[in-house]
């Protein structure tokens, strides 16, 4: 039977298809893979138990899997210059459970970015496990530059000596030092988390500053600027990869998605071909210039503008909020996220903010002069919110600009 059969399933995915190709992808997590990882995904290794690791399964028929996730192991390592991976986390929260679970203990204290300022659910929420099971001490941005106070952090972590640092983000536009992060930590004897869910893709091809030198534990996502399947993935030192591997399995996980494994071995395999860095260079300029193009329209950004993928418009002057703006952007075409900013009055379904990521259109092809048009038509949209015809004319404008860099072309679903 083929999917085709299951009229209800298939017209929806028919449908998505079609909304990926029609819209303006400015979602900043989200990316386009390749056939290839596609491929992966959706293929027989679907079908296998294969808890353990290479060489160590619970389960017999594995040797196959155990060349794809040694090739996924030896592929990401070389990628970040890590000595250890694990490629089995199920997702970027997963990854998140296992590393903490593999340095501290529930009841201990970690001192994570503030998810109103634009850290994870993940860095201790309290609508989280991370929350739930640790004491959190979140540190923030400062008032007038928007970017993380390094000094704060230092004074903090000698203030309440947590049992762990943890840096990382998803809606901040600037440089993280890992260095000083790393200098804090090493100082007072803390060990050190890096989640660069956001920035692997960044890292991975040498435009970012990498964690690895000073990180103790380091988690990411594999589908955001990295441009790989849905999933996570853990970096350590040697010293701590035995306990990690324990805590992914059997610690939080049960058999591994192993036709993720697969698709992310291709990822990996992508992200260390020369193309890539020259794509992680384009997402960051493509950024730049969307963030030029509005702050010349008079639209305010969180920290004035970015250093890496994510533009983060501060709405607090406009006659909109951030799901306002959201949804007015969604009928023009172009597909956002409202989000918290720092010192944000409005809740978190209301917000003040919108992010904006280059890492999608990026992958389409589209380069400076479609930024221009892009941010100038944010910008027109956002000055006139009640004007609908405005929003329909541009939601054309969006379909024809669309049609000039196709997305999977030849695909059906
Ligand atoms: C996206 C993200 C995650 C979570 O990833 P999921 O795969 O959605 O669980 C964790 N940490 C950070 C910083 C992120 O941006």
């Amino acid at each position: 039977m083929s999917i085709s059969n299951d009229l209800p399933v298939f017209n929806a995915m028919r449908a998505e298809l079609k909304r990926q190709q029609n819209s303006l992808e400015l979602i900043a997590s989200e990316n386009f893979v390749s056939e290839a990882v596609m491929q992966a995904s959706g293929s027989v290794m679907t079908n296998k138990y294969a808890e353990g690791y290479p060489g160590r399964r619970y389960y017999g028929g594995c040797e196959h899997h155990d060349t794809i996730e040694a090739l996924a192991i030896d592929r990401a390592k070389e990628l970040f210059g890590a000595d250890h991976a694990n490629v089995q986390p199920h997702s970027g929260a997963t990854a998140n459970f296992a590393a903490y679970s593999a340095i501290i203990k529930p009841g201990a204290k970690i001192l994570a970015m503030d998810l109103d300022h634009g850290g994870h659910l993940t860095h201790g929420s309290k609508v989280n496990f991370s929350g739930r099971l640790f004491d959190v001490v979140p540190y923030g941005v400062n008032e007038e530059t928007h970017c993380i106070d390094m000094m704060k952090v230092a004074a903090l972590a000698e203030e309440h000596r947590p049992d762990l640092i943890v840096a990382g983000a998803s809606a901040y536009a600037r440089e993280i030092d890992f260095a000083a992060f790393g200098k804090i930590a090493a100082e007072q004897d803390i060990p050190l988390m890096v989640d660069m869910a956001h920035i692997a893709g960044l890292v991975a091809a040498g435009v970012h500053m990498s964690p690895v030198p000073y990180a103790d534990i380091i988690t990411t996502t594999t589908h955001k600027t990295l441009r790989g399947p849905r999933g996570g993935l853990i970096l350590c030192r040697k010293s701590r990869a035995k306990k990690l591997n324990s805590r992914v399995f059997p610690g939080c996980q049960g058999g591994p998605l192993m036709q993720q494994v697969a698709a992310k071995a291709v990822a990996f395999g992508e992200a260390l071909d020369p193309s890539f860095k020259a794509y992680a260079a384009a997402i960051i300029e493509n950024a730049r210039t969307l963030a030029n193009t509005l702050l010349e329209r008079g639209v305010n950004l969180v920290s004035g503008g970015t250093d890496n993928h994510i533009v983060l418009l501060d709405l607090r002057d406009s006659t909109v909020s951030g799901a306002e703006a959201e949804a007015i952007l969604e009928s023009a075409g172009i597909t956002t996220n409202k989000n918290k900013i720092p010192f944000d009055p409005e809740p978190p379904t209301i917000t003040s903010g919108i992010r904006l990521g280059t890492p999608a259109l990026t992958t389409r092809g589209m380069g400076q002069a479609e930024m221009e048009k892009i941010g100038t038509w944010i910008a027109d949209i956002l000055a006139s919110p009640e004007d609908s015809r405005l929003q329909e004319t541009i939601l054309n404008e969006v379909e024809k600009l669309c049609g000039d860099f196709p997305l999977y072309p030849s695909r059906r679903l």
